[in-house]
């Protein structure tokens, strides 16, 4: 029986965990869980998976879960301090990490320093301080199992292949919801538009990040230090139709790759029972007979200058993607609230990085200053 700590439980990638778990109740418990403030998602939950403890995002939230749960039933704590205590649950063996934010990056790495087997979906982590994480993964002999469907694809691709073949990671990208539109078409597109992505649905912040192609650049910087690969060797392909998750090719140019109908479950299911296999429930099967087509396109990095930063920020590396990371979590954010427009978005990304002095090796400290500094900026940026 594998323990489960579940940080972002009611949240796309939450949900679709937790219903992994209950379809093999004789391998999974939920030990303990996080959620933001969705109360009547959370207490859902907690009746039906009841784990031992809970963390809230704030402190209105906990009184009123306080209200709802009594106390002999769960823990509850609210906070940072209680994101950690749920990731470090007490036997807790794998966290799944599906918060959304750099808020996840401290609860990763204290449950490495406990010998916590990570899933991690909160790829944000890894693009803000990518070195740290896995320079502690290494220290402590945790793995750091991937959730993102593309990382998951190039992650079964490797099964027993020596990493020193690999001559390039071929990423996959489905284009998002504007994907058929012209950047002059992009200028007064609105919210409502952006969140209708054509293959996947998911939380809010990602699918922005698709339409920006953010998304895509955030998961090169993830598939550089999930896979040790430099930027040279890590490209983009846009395909459609997202039944070839991604690719692999090896120095003889033999090139393996991983499909699959869209289907988070299965990456998500994959990395909690690694390197084992167990049923899908209701997945629906890949015949290829009845897609017919698979398209592909190169990536066009002067449409979607996001990737271009994304690419550009890891290369020069450092707290570079620190501030990409951070500056494109506030203008998202900003672009949901209706208070700039889409194109802002990588305006002010550019400017954040334009202005930033670059520290070579920054430790977490100096990390959480860049973040916030940028939050900053770009805040003022927004008013
Ligand atoms: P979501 O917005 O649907 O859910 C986020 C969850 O985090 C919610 O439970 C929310 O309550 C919680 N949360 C947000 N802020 C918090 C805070 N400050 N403290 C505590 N909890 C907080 O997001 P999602 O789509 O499930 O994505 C989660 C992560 O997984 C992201 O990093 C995303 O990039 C990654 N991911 C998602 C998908 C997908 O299909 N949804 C695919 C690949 C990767
Ligand atoms: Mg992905």
């Amino acid at each position: 029986m594998k323990k489960i700590s579940l940080l972002g439980a009611t949240g796309s990638i939450g949900l679709q965990t937790l219903d992994v778990i209950k379809a093999h109740p004789d391998q999974f418990k939920l030990v303990s869980m996080s959620f933001g403030s969705n109360i009547s998602s959370g207490i859902n939950i907690i009746r039906q998976f009841q784990p031992h403890f809970v963390a809230v995002k704030d402190k209105e939230t906990y009184e009123k879960l306080k209200l709802e749960i009594p106390n002999e039933e769960v823990k509850i704590g609210y906070g940072q301090n209680a994101l950690i205590e749920a990731a470090i649950f007490d036997g807790v063996d794998c966290l799944v990490n599906a918060v959304v934010g750099s808020v996840g990056l401290v609860p990763t790495l204290k449950a490495i320093e406990h010998k916590i087997t990570i899933a991690l979906a909160n790829k944000e982590t890894l693009v803000t301080a990518g070195h740290l994480v896995t320079e502690h993964a290494r220290k402590y002999g945790v793995d750091l199992l991937p959730v993102d469907s593309e990382h998951s694809a190039i992650f079964q691709c490797l099964q027993g292949e020596n990493p020193k073949n690999i001559e390039r990671l071929i990423v996959t990208a489905s284009g998002g919801s504007f994907r058929d539109k012209t950047r002059e078409e992009l200028t007064d597109v609105t919210v409502e538009q952006a969140l209708n992505h054509p293959n996947w649905s998911m939380g809010a912040k990602i699918t922005i990040d698709s339409a920006t192609m953010m998304n895509k650049g955030l998961e090169v910087i993830e598939a550089h230090w999930l896979f040790d690969i430099p930027y040279e060797k890590i490209d983009v392909l846009l395909h459609k139709e997202s039944i070839i998750h991604s690719l692999v090719e090896f120095q003889d140019h033999s090139i393996i790759a991983q499909l699959g109908t869209p289907d988070m479950r299965v990456p998500i299911q994959y990395a909690l029972t690694f390197p084992n296999r167990l049923q899908v429930k209701n997945s629906k099967r890949l015949e290829l007979w009845e897609v017919g087509k698979l398209h592909f396109e190169k990536a066009d990095f002067n449409r979607y200058k996001c990737l271009q930063f994304a690419y550009d920020s890891g290369k020069i590396g450092g707290t570079m993607p620190t501030v990409l990371n951070a500056a494109n979590e506030e203008a998202v954010a900003a672009f949901l609230n209706g208070k700039i427009k889409f194109l802002q978005i990588e305006e002010f990304i550019e400017r954040a990085m334009d202005k930033h002095e670059n520290i070579a090796h920054p430790g977490l400290e100096e990390i959480q200053e860049v973040d916030q500094q940028t939050r900053n900026f770009v805040q003022t940026l927004i008013s």
